[in-house]
């Protein structure tokens, strides 16, 4: 298997790394580095957004007839893993990854026409509004009701774990419109502006102190049928065509890499014994098991790149990938905090501030260990959980 990069594709990175040297400054690099849980505060993802706006990269992955960079999945898969190894910010996927894709696929024209420029440039900041009280994994279930009244849907209900519903000016919703078939008949895929009158947001502040997830409430919501995606009662076929985007994506391994060099150099400085805590059996056993499913998670990646290269579907592999990405992602904020020890314990939010003066209270790693641990519990749960990719699994790749 030959898995190096041609030497166009390696010009190439060398072009993404001279622009992420030039485009990354110290601000931009420090939120990333210690930003407390899985998506980055809104303010530093959307000046990050529309620095790659301003040079033509933000949407690497959509068609160039659309304002996307037209790059072949080597050099998509290339730029996710530089910008990774860079440091730079992540982008929110919701609007480029999400709403983005499905609007080319199942949008009207005039739909496209007004929302993907305003995705490209940030304008637009989407929410997904899928999960309800009791229909998560049973998504089918949902209820939030949207009551035809001539020319307008009225909504009821409420939406929950909707990620920076506080930050958004739009959510991407499913909606029940009738309730008389099988659950997933019924469900129509809609475009909210959430300043609609009836729409609050309620705060869910998680264990670890930072603010990403919302319950949204509807109280007698019009929004006009104009703002539906698909024919009504139909959008379960958008949503499971949605779902394919937010379960894709590559270069997560390099995320990984970059992790667990901080681990074992945090534990380099650790005294442990008459050495240091990498040197300690027991925890280097467990530095090494990281770097098998790390090599593992690498090779996935790449097959499933390979596949796709060929023009293959990445099908249930991605399931995989999903769940050996959150176990590895938990499995290294556990070993930074056993490697902290004590310094992993004091709250220091403050320290963590981009431009702030407060020295922290031992490694600078302990500044988001315990946020990152307690955070990085909900990646085994978003995004479909680990027993129900699973199943996915057991289905789809093992015939069980
Ligand atoms: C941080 C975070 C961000 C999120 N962001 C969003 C968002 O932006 N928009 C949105 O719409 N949703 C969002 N979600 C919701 C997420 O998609 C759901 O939490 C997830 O699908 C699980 O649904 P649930 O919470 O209802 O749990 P449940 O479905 O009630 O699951 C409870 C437990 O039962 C298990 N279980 C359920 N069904 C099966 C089965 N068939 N076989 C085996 N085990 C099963 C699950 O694995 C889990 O352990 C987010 C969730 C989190 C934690």
């Amino acid at each position: 298997m030959n898995i190096s990069f041609s030497a166009e594709h390696e010009a190439f990175r060398g072009e993404v790394r001279s622009f992420l040297d030039s485009a990354l400054d110290d601000d931009l690099r420090q939120a990333q580095k210690f930003c407390p849980g899985i998506f980055l505060d809104y303010e530093h993802n959307i000046r990050w957004h529309k620095i790659l706006h301003a040079k033509g990269w933000i949407a690497p992955g959509w068609p160039k007839a659309h304002g996307g960079t037209g790059w072949d999945l080597t050099q998509r898969y290339i730029w996710g893993t530089e910008t990774t190894l860079a440091g730079a910010p992540s982008v929110a996927p919701m609007g480029l990854s999400m709403c983005g894709p499905m609007l080319i696929g199942h949008g009207t024209q005039a739909q496209k026409d007004y929302y993907l420029p305003r995705i490209l440039s940030g304008e637009d900041y989407w929410c997904q509004g899928y999960s309800e009280p009791g229909s998560g994994s049973d998504l089918a279930s949902l209820s939030l009701r949207a009551d035809s009244d001539g020319d307008h849907y009225v909504l009821n209900g409420s939406k929950i774990w909707t990620t920076h519903a506080h930050c958004a000016n739009r959510m991407f919703c499913l909606v029940r419109t009738d309730d008389s078939g099988r659950p997933q008949q019924g469900i129509t895929f809609l475009l909210l502006d959430m300043d609609t009158p009836g729409i609050s947001v309620e705060p869910i502040v998680f264990a670890s102190g930072t603010h990403e997830v919302n319950q949204v409430f509807f109280d007698d919501v019009r929004v006009p049928k104009a703002n539906r995606v698909g024919k009504e009662d139909d959008g379960w076929t958008v949503a499971k065509y949605l779902l394919e985007f937010e379960r894709g994506g590559g270069g997560g391994g390099a995320g990984y890499r970059t992790a667990l060099g901080r681990v074992k150099a945090l534990a380099q400085q650790i005294p442990a014994g008459t050495g240091t805590l990498d040197q300690d059996p027991g925890f280097k056993r467990r530095l090494d098991e990281a770097d098998i499913n790390l090599q593992a998670i690498s090779y996935t990646e790449m097959r499933i790149h390979a596949a796709l290269s060929k023009g293959e579907s990445p099908g249930p592999e991605s399931s995989i990938m999903k769940n050996l990405g959150s176990t590895m992602g938990q499995h290294l904020t556990e070993l930074t905090v056993e490697a902290l020890g004590m310094y992993g314990a004091p709250h220091q939010p403050q320290a963590r501030q981009v431009g702030s003066n407060v020295a922290p209270v031992g490694p600078e790693d302990g500044i988001v260990a315990f946020s990152r641990y307690f955070n990085l519990r909900a990646s085994s749960i978003a995004g479909g959980t680990n027993e129900v990719q699973k199943n996915i699994v057991a289905k789809l790749v093992l015939g069980l």
